[in-house]
């Protein structure tokens, strides 16, 4: 069943866990995670991002993820990840999208704040709520470096901008990064904490893909209610398909789509059972 970005939030604070959102650039991705998630009979987030528009174009994918969000057993909230452009977020609002993120993150302050103000704005006619960025991760999404660093959130700042915005989830810097890790991530979740604390509201984990189940653990004990979470999903199916093609000579693509599907659904599996603490 479709529901939106608050719905769900509201479901992971009553259980005291995170739902984990997982970016769905094909059909195989939707339907990995779908199954994973009717399995486990926990609700969860299916993203598209904005940075995925080449790959998969939201207005061919969008109404295939509406889609399979009301046939779905469990509750699904059909988000859009890191969007940069109000434009498209007009776009993702009208295909039916329940959640959005706007992310003005490399922006200075002030435009930041006031873009997502508008995206709020925007948000509110369509019954879908609305998450932001304050501060930078060490890398932008897909896995580019930021060129200036990472720039943690400040707790107050974040108060400030929660109370002015109106948002309904903040995506916080702690020291998570987009893409895969070359080492062990260091995560500031006492910082996760004093903002969790001083704005109440949920909070999402990006760049979600290699951090270790204690620091989930611990970041959903200090109030992560969202996390992201796809390059690790990804890279399992393309090591199924590697695996396939190494044993046998295959001629129809739609056996190595399966073999992917399958091996992300696993994945998938496995994150939620981290999030949801099954
Ligand atoms: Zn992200």
């Amino acid at each position: 069943m479709l529901v939106n970005l608050v719905e769900i939030l509201k479901l992971a604070e009553e259980k005291k866990c995170a739902f984990g959102a997982f970016n769905t650039p094909n059909l195989e991705c939707v339907n990995a995670v779908l199954a994973a998630a009717e399995k486990l009979n926990v609700p969860v987030i299916i993203s598209h991002a904005e940075l995925h528009e080449e790959v998969s174009p939201l207005v061919k994918i969008g109404p295939v993820m509406i889609q399979a969000a009301i046939n779905a057993s469990v509750p699904v909230c059909v988000h859009l990840d890191h969007c940069e452009n109000l434009d498209y977020m007009a776009r993702a609002l009208e295909i039916g999208f329940t959640g959005v993120m706007y992310d003005g993150s490399i922006l200075p302050y002030e435009e930041n704040l006031a873009n997502t103000k508008k995206a709020v704005a925007m948000a509110k006619n369509y019954n879908c709520g609305v998450e932001a960025e304050l501060g930078a991760l060490a890398s932008r999404e897909g896995g580019m470096a930021n060129a200036s660093g990472p720039v943690y959130t400040d707790p107050d700042e974040a108060v400030i901008f929660c109370k002015e915005t109106g948002i309904d989830a903040l995506a916080p810097s702690f020291g998570t990064a987009h893409g895969i890790y070359k080492s062990r991530p260091v995560l500031d979740l006492n910082r996760v904490k004093t903002i969790s604390r001083k704005t109440g509201l949920p909070l999402v984990m990006h760049g979600g893909s290699g951090v270790s189940p204690e620091d989930y653990r611990t970041g959903i004990a200090n109030g992560l209610r969202k996390i992201n979470y796809y390059s690790y999903m990804s890279k399992a199916g393309t090591n199924a398909v590697k695996k396939l093609l190494e044993k046998e000579d295959v001629t129809f693509f739609h056996d190595l789509a399966l073999a992917a599907e399958n091996a992300m659904e696993a994945d998938a599996e496995n994150a939620m059972r981290v999030f949801t603490g099954l």
